[in-house]
């Protein structure tokens, strides 16, 4: 039996394409679902069976790449399909529906978004521009995996162009109450609930995610529910949580390396402080950065004998900084930082080093093995992998997670130290309590983390997503 082909669907590439004098260089892009994906594509060209086709995906293209006149690209991975969308109609549709509508919305921050009309014209033409590359390359009997906000309306466009086609489609982020959902036009909510149900099996990191959806979908449509299913005229619609995760073996083994240790060492030297706490994250106002800064600046105002004995290394991936309130939350966080450390600093010691930019993998494990405690806060994310990856790159069991209750990772890690991030008293409390955590505490409570990843991890998540729709595609098409 030859193995089924997959067809990934997602906004993104698995990688960037540069246009060179002898053709086209690829660049592997990082990231949640490009690495959940590429650890499943490794494990597949590694293995002798030959029969087993490489993973195509299909994601938007910038336009003067146009030029190559190339329809995919190849690398030893994966068969990639750009999709290419005209400027004005892609800044309406990424820009303005994706980032400036609905991203603020399902992190709960209603007022950041924008509701315009041709946001949603343009969202359903860019959907229509990936449905008719999708149709130009589906044979029967692929699995069609579909990703993540940008592309809610195409399960359903699928669905009508390719009636038996087996589609699962996964949500990335937070997926918010009715309340909530209710802000949106009625033809707009409408429209991106029924897309949605275009698939055979609907995927949420929680099990909270999954009630509100299906609250939304009584809600929005009036379907009827029974368990874990909707209920359409011809089929039905199963819905279940799959928190995503990492390559957990990677992490820890990559994490042993020389050049982590080295870095790691020369880290602990530069700052010449007895505990190191860092936190990583995209530029984003839902990371709560803000008042990540207020608590531990509580912590020093409460705490004088920690001063200049702890240093907060702040690092801030650039993200999105095109857009209004991006460049106000990093302006907030600048002068935050900038305020700390003139309160506190002294010649030979600032509280918090905070840069803004990208990290190289080993630098940024050198920095998760470096510390004593990593301080992840955000206000509403829809899993969190950093947390992930922090615990997964601690093989000597040490160092303690401090972590939002408001991370989808919440849910899978409760021997983290789980706080609120708008009680600054609460993180100031935390990161006391972490910082003078015994060794033994803390390696019971890593042991249990790691223990949990090891076996939840990103080839486990996608294995069972991948077996929920292949097989629920092939049960209700039988059934009919
Ligand atoms: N990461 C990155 N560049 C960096 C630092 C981190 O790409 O300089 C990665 C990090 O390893 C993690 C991802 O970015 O895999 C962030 O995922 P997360 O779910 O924590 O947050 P998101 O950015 O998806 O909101």
């Amino acid at each position: 039996e030859t193995l089924k082909r997959l067809i990934i669907v997602a906004y993104r590439l698995p990688f960037s394409i540069k246009q060179t004098k002898d053709g086209v260089t690829l660049f592997q892009n990082s990231g949640g679902l490009v690495s959940a994906v590429l650890s499943m594509a490794e494990r597949i060209s590694q293995s002798s069976d030959e029969n087993v086709p490489k993973i195509h995906w299909i994601g938007h293209c910038d336009n003067h790449l146009k030029t190559i006149h190339q329809s995919a690209f190849e690398n030893e991975h994966f068969v990639a399909h750009p999709v290419f969308v005209d400027d004005d109609v892609h800044q309406a549709f990424y820009e303005g529906f994706c980032n400036d509508l609905i991203w603020p919305l399902f992190h709960y921050f209603p007022s950041y978004a924008s509701f315009q009309e041709n946001y949603f014209d343009a969202y359903k033409q860019v959907n229509t521009r990936f449905l008719e590359e999708l149709t130009s390359i589906i044979e029967p009997g692929d699995l069609v995996w579909i990703h993540d906000s940008q592309l809610m309306l195409l399960p359903e466009m699928l669905r009508q162009a390719v009636p038996d086609a087996t589609i699962g489609y996964f949500f990335h982020i937070p997926f918010p109450t009715y309340e909530i959902i209710k802000l949106l036009p009625r033809a707009w909510r409408q429209a991106l609930i029924s897309g949605i149900l275009g698939a055979d099996v609907v995927g949420f990191h929680t099990t909270d995610y999954v009630q509100h959806f299906m609250q939304n979908v009584s809600e929005v449509l009036a379907l009827p529910i029974i368990d874990q299913r909707v209920v359409l005229a011809n089929r039905s619609v199963s819905v279940g949580d799959f928190p995503i995760s990492i390559d957990f073996t990677k992490f820890n083994e990559r994490s042993q390396d020389e050049s982590v240790l080295e870095t790691r060492a020369q880290y602990q030297q530069l700052l010449r402080v007895n505990k190191i706490i860092i936190s990583v994250d995209r530029l984003d106002y839902a990371k709560g950065i803000t008042y990540r800064l207020q608590g531990y600046e509580r912590f020093l105002l409460q705490n004088p004998g920690w001063r200049n004995k702890v240093t907060f290394v702040m690092t801030v991936v650039p993200s999105r900084d095109k857009i209004g309130h991006y460049q106000e939350i990093k302006r907030e966080i600048e002068e935050t930082v900038g305020r700390i450390n003139g309160l506190f600093g002294t010649i030979g010691w600032r509280p918090i080093v905070y840069s803004y930019l990208s990290l190289t993998f080993t630098e940024l494990l050198s920095m998760y093995t470096a510390c004593d405690v990593a301080l992840i806060t955000p206000i509403r994310d829809g899993m969190n992998l950093v947390c992930k990856e922090f615990v997964a790159s601690r093989w000597d069991n040490r160092g303690v997670l401090i972590l939002s209750e408001l991370a989808g990772a919440a849910q899978e890690l409760p021997d983290a130290l789980i706080i609120n991030p708008t009680d600054t008293q609460e993180v100031a409390t935390a990161i006391k309590n972490a910082l003078t955590m015994l060794p033994d505490e803390q390696a019971l409570r890593m042991k249990k983390m790691r223990q949990h990843l090891q076996n939840h991890n990103v080839f486990r998540w996608s294995h069972n997503f991948l077996a929920a729709f292949a097989a629920s595609g092939e049960n209700q098409r039988s059934d009919l």
